[in-house]
């Protein structure tokens, strides 16, 4: 068997790796506690799983879906964007449904790059974004978000060249790993950036109802002008709606951009199950959603400033998380490597926290810790963590 080099050139990917080190140490008897993925730990929420009795005994839902989302789906999306970011979309050019926003981020450097081509990825970044455009054949340029930057790129340091020479560029506020969130003025900048340098900006915009104070609210590229001819925004239910295992998403964009996505995906998959698309819709547009949403950021406000407390009594540099699930935190001085950090506090106490450089040579120096475990879980964890770095003294 020979494999080809788009799979043999391509690591294995982070949380895979770091599933079966938590399986091994499992199998040696360690109880692990894992702070090191995005999943959230409280179900989907029980008007959800009622809107699903009802649409998947549906006959109407069984059978293909349309490729580009159903009509009653991109309406819902429509309406509920308006409300949302003050954004006109039309439903039936600037919407698609999408299996979840992996879908889309893992195809649509296949409908910007030929091999060859150059793509601009923030460095550090969501894993599958370096990925995809491997798996295309392009070309990494990356782009190191730093602090002092408010870990937003610095679109003045992007060499003209680089810049000429990108076809495409991923975006993503709220951002994974660093929870940065991103103001319009950026998004400014970025579209002007765009349209003078003919790239594509693919956002990524999977985490716009995780944050917790009203100022921090994250807004849409396609709230700014011109962005529609030049940008995708992808959008998950995943994370609003605690439905990582359902697989539904939609991405937006003006209609030339959608119908390139929609050539590539109609030849890909079949789109998303209807009863989800339908369940989705309805979700959107439920009285009980508001109510949810507010007791998930709650929850998640709660663990925050709990994880926040106690990583500044450890002395841990960090920048308190706007949005996302996550807490990027500086691994101490004296650890040579992020790995090495993340692999002792395995061995030693039975801690899962993300090495930063699985996110780009950029996140060296920092490890992720992710709230989406149960609180007496995270609060194991912390006492791990807390013992760990205090043996370090
Ligand atoms: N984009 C980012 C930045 C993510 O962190 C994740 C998942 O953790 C995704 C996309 C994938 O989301 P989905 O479950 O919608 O595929």
């Amino acid at each position: 068997m020979q494999l080809s080099r788009r799979v043999t050139d391509t690591p294995p990917y982070l949380f895979h790796l770091i599933d079966e080190k938590r399986k091994a140490a499992q199998k040696k008897g360690i109880d692990v506690i894992s702070l090191a993925i995005g999943d959230p730990d409280q179900p989907t929420p029980s008007f959800v799983l009622d809107l699903m009795d009802e649409e998947m005994r549906d006959p109407r839902n069984h059978s293909y879906p349309s490729y580009k989302g159903e009509p009653d789906f991109c309406k819902a999306v429509a309406k509920w964007f308006d409300g949302r970011f003050g954004v006109e979309l039309d439903p039936e050019t600037e919407i698609m449904a999408v299996i979840g926003a992996k879908d889309a981020v893992s195809h649509l450097p296949f409908v910007f790059l030929d091999p060859g081509d150059s793509a601009l990825v923030t460095d550090p970044g969501y894993p599958v974004y370096e990925a995809a455009i491997g798996f295309a054949g392009g070309k990494v340029i990356r782009v190191p978000l730093v602090e002092e930057n408010g870990f937003l790129p610095d679109l003045g340091a992007i060499s003209p060249r680089d810049a000429d020479l990108a076809k495409i560029m991923f975006i993503n506020y709220p951002n994974n790993p660093t929870s940065a969130v991103a103001e319009k003025s950026f998004f400014q900048r970025l579209v002007t950036f765009a349209v003078k340098h003919d790239i594509v900006i693919l956002s990524d915009n999977a985490y716009s109802e995780v944050y917790f104070e009203k100022a921090d609210r994250p807004i849409s590229i396609m709230s700014v002008k011109g962005a529609k001819q030049i940008a995708i925004e992808i959008h998950s239910f995943s994370k609003t709606f605690n439905m990582t295992g359902w697989r539904v998403g939609f991405v937006t964009g003006g209609k030339d951009l959608i119908n390139a996505f929609l050539t590539l995906k109609s030849n890909f998959d079949s789109g998303v199950f209807m009863a989800i698309q339908r369940v989705a819709a309805r979700a959107l547009e439920h009285p009980e959603a508001a109510t949810f949403n507010k007791e998930r950021t709650a929850l998640f406000k709660n663990r925050r400033d709990r994880i926040a407390r106690v990583l500044t009594d450890l002395g841990l540099r960090f920048q308190l998380p706007r949005a996302s699930y996550y807490f990027w935190v500086r691994i101490p001085d004296s650890y040579p490597s992020s790995v090495e950090f993340c692999a002792n506090l395995l061995e030693e106490k039975g801690l899962i926290v993300t090495p930063g450089i699985g996110y780009g040579p950029s996140g060296e120096r920092f490890f992720r810790l992710s709230m989406t475990s149960p609180d007496e879980r995270i609060d194991q964890g912390l006492e791990r963590l807390k013992a760990f770095i205090k043996e370090l003294l």
